[in-house]
């Protein structure tokens, strides 16, 4: 059995990066760390793996890391980079011949259902359709072996759910923790916080927020997530405090 861990399935904001539309020099394109895809993660614990949203992105980043067990899913809100490749949780639907549980707050579920609703209509014989069973967030999740403790979070208005495994915590999505929170937070030995870009964002912890953020939740290591082309991984972390790093599609973090 393998040591539980999360894997950095994408480390990008909305638009990914390389964004469309925009060129880049060729020292920021040849440095793989900077090809960053939408936002997720997986946790892989000893009863299976958990995907952490969905976004658009999520077949090419399930094969580029070789998954082929997805159990359950865990969706933090529902903006489409989170959750646009729920279609292609179909692939393990039939795979295993069953729904897949889909942790996901009420207004996600909603969102969820509206925006696919045939993965929740009445089955039909040889339609293959991604099957989704809704599962409540508790403050506690046992999942896949592991114990999830989950909070939430303000992303702009939107609530975003954030969660600690051990002593892991993974705030995808956040621009203000709200105080009852901060005592979950204690006591990290990693951080997973979004930093989405240089200039302040109305929904998001911007470099110089999230490094007050960072420093004031005091863990060993934090790694910055969400991350637009604002980020030249060498140069923005050669110039970095202790304890911070920026995260990459791919880092492996041990749980
Ligand atoms: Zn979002």
């Amino acid at each position: 059995m393998h040591q539980p861990y999360l894997l950095i399935l994408g480390s990008g904001t909305s638009n990914g990066v390389p964004t469309l539309g925009k060129a880049y020099p060729p020292d920021f394109l040849a440095d793989q760390r900077n090809h960053r895809t939408r936002s997720s993660c997986l946790l892989a614990g000893p009863g299976g793996n958990i995907l952490v949203d969905a976004g658009p992105d999520m077949r090419h980043q399930l094969l580029r890391e070789g998954i082929l067990d997805v159990e359950s899913v865990i969706i933090t809100h529902t903006h489409a980079d989170h959750i646009m490749g729920l279609d292609d949780i179909r692939a393990f639907c039939l795979k295993y011949q069953k729904p897949i549980p889909v942790y996901a707050s009420p207004e996600s579920q909603a969102d969820i259902e509206r925006i696919f609703p045939y993965a929740f209509a009445e089955s039909r014989p040889g339609i293959w359709v991604p099957r989704l069973e809704f599962r409540e967030i508790r403050p506690q999740l046992a999942v896949a072996g592991l114990t999830i403790h989950t909070f939430f979070v303000d992303h702009g208005s939107l609530p975003c759910l954030a969660f600690r495994v051990n002593d892991v915590a993974y705030l995808t999505d956040v621009s203000h923790i709200p105080e009852g929170v901060m005592p979950a937070l204690r006591g990290l030995k990693t951080l997973v916080l979004d930093a989405v870009r240089f200039r302040p964002h109305p929904n998001h912890f911007h470099f110089e927020k999230a490094l007050e953020v960072a420093e004031e939740i005091g863990a060993e290591t934090t790694y910055l997530t969400h991350l637009s082309d604002d980020y030249h991984h060498p140069v923005t972390e050669a110039t970095l405090p202790k304890g911070i790093k920026l995260a990459f599609d791919g880092l492996n973090i041990q749980l």
